[in-house]
């Protein structure tokens, strides 16, 4: 089993993170298997539940579901005794996309790593400066606020703390953060570490394992800023914990802390309260979708980059205005419509044309930006097709005339909105998760049978859509 694990897995994963984990016993349709720590039963149940339980059927086909224990108790001060928690067979909540961090750099970029490897830094990408990063309305304060970071000097009274920067994906957060990186540590006097919240999980696990979880916690407070990008994906009650501490230690000490996540501090369901409040306590700042300005101001600073390499490209005036007006979603697809017409430009050896440019952007250009839908407004409307109101929707009145509607609502929140379990089950008047995952299981189930719900579901789509 553990062989068909280790292949499955890889052989890093498979040493990172189960190595250590022990089988306990086999009773009926569950399998009891036991990990050291808090912190690697909440990553392997995040993050490999389903290949764990399809490891053992493979070889058990009765076997349904996998209990994951802790061993023993752990130093550390995450809450107290936890009871083992079932991984069942379906997908875990936070089945999101995971964008990557590099994922759309060119091929032979260079990846530079900071100079504090032996803290395991995250790399840098040695474009994403504020050189190359263009101001506009959606960003002026997220900028000014990251200058103002880069610039301080050690000792500096810190103004705000931490900065947290939020925004969707592809709208500048890791550029920005990188760019106070670069900054930052030019003059050489101040550290300053960037860290995305993966490598923070992965930096910590690693030194419990080595048992120099101390002295990973001395270096992380050694230092003048850090920075860490992505925090939604920060997992697991132990990191949590260590972050917290890291963070308290940081910001007590008069250290810069600068934060990017994909929601404000609010949204952050799965931190603790008290980490929530700490990140809300210094300045957030929101960068909002970039505005048609922005986006020619980065495609010309895209050309021109690579016109540093490639003398005889060009992109006239009216193909940047075609672009800036039709790639509306986010600046990764800013840049690749401008590696497109290089590549295509240098390889058949001719000039960009508005025509060229629609047919090789075409799968780039969204007629429509997608609404961003509100769980107010699926409540609302939801309310006003069943002729319930919205409080019944929130209320806990059990009675059929409420029940369905409100599942309709939880499965139209999960399904149309990017919002957790947990987070709906909030919305909806501090139901649990289970119950949400519930009414979302039902509605599925039942709008492949029930033709007039699968027609009112649809049509509350429209409704919301559009
Ligand atoms: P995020 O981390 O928010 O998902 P990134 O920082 O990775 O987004 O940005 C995606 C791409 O768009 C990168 O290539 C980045 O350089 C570019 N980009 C985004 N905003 C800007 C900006 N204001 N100026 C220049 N490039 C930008
Ligand atoms: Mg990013």
């Amino acid at each position: 089993m553990k062989g068909r694990l280790r292949s499955t897995v890889g052989e890093d994963v498979y040493t990172s993170w189960f190595a250590r984990m022990d089988l306990e016993a086999v009773q009926d349709e569950s399998v009891h298997l036991s990990v050291p720590t808090r912190f690697l039963k909440s990553w392997i149940q995040a993050h490999y539940a389903e290949r764990v339980l399809s490891c053992w059927q493979a070889e058990m086909p009765e076997v349904h579901r996998i209990d994951l224990s802790v061993r023993s108790a752990m130093r550390c001060a995450a809450p107290a005794k936890e009871a083992p928690v079932a991984v069942e067979a379906r997908r875990t909540e936070r089945s999101d996309v995971r964008p990557m961090n590099n994922e759309s750099r060119a091929p032979g970029t260079a990846s530079l790593a900071t100079s504090h490897d032996a803290l395991g830094g995250s790399p840098l990408d040695p474009r994403l400066t504020f050189a190359s990063f263009v101001v506009g309305r959606a960003n002026t304060l997220a900028h000014a606020a990251a200058r103002q970071v880069a610039d301080g000097r050690r000792g500096d009274p810190v103004m705000f703390n931490p900065l947290y920067i939020h925004a969707g994906v592809g709208l500048g957060k890791t550029h920005l953060l990188q760019a106070v990186t670069w900054a930052g540590n030019a003059g050489g006097e101040r550290k300053v570490l960037y860290l995305t919240a993966e490598k923070f999980m992965y930096g910590f696990v690693a030194a419990l394992k080595s048992q120099t979880a101390l002295a990973f916690k001395e270096a992380l407070r050694g230092i003048d800023v850090l920075v860490i990008d992505d925090l939604q994906f920060l997992q697991g009650k132990s990191t949590q914990a260590e972050f917290c501490h890291t963070l308290n230690a940081l910001i007590d000490a008069g250290r810069q802390v600068v934060i990017a996540a994909d929601r404000p501090p609010s949204d952050l369901e799965s931190l603790d309260d008290r980490v929530r409040s700490r990140l809300a306590g210094g300045l957030v700042v929101e960068m909002a979708a970039l505005g048609e300005d922005l986006r020619l101001g980065i495609l010309k600073s895209r050309v021109a980059a690579a016109r540093a390499h490639h003398a005889s490209f060009d992109v006239p005036e009216p193909v940047l205005d075609y672009l800036a007006r039709s790639i509306t979603h986010n600046g990764r697809d800013l840049e690749g419509a401008i590696n497109r017409l290089l590549a295509h430009s240098k390889l058949n050896n001719q000039p960009v044309t508005l025509d060229m440019a629609e047919r090789e952007v075409r799968d780039l250009v969204r007629p429509q930006e997608p609404k961003r839908i509100k769980i107010e407004d699926i409540q609302r409307v939801v309310a006003r097709q069943y002729n319930v109101s919205r409080s019944d929707l929130l209320s806990s009145r059990r009675t059929a005339n409420v029940v369905r509607p409100r599942q309709v609502a939880m499965y139209l929140a999960k399904t149309l909105t990017l919002r957790s379990l947990p987070e709906i089950g909030r919305r909806f008047g501090g139901r649990d998760h289970t119950t949400v995952l519930h009414a979302v299981r039902k509605i599925e189930a039942l709008v492949g049978k029930d033709i007039a719900l699968n027609d009112e579901v649809e049509s509350l789509k429209r409704q919301l859509q559009d």
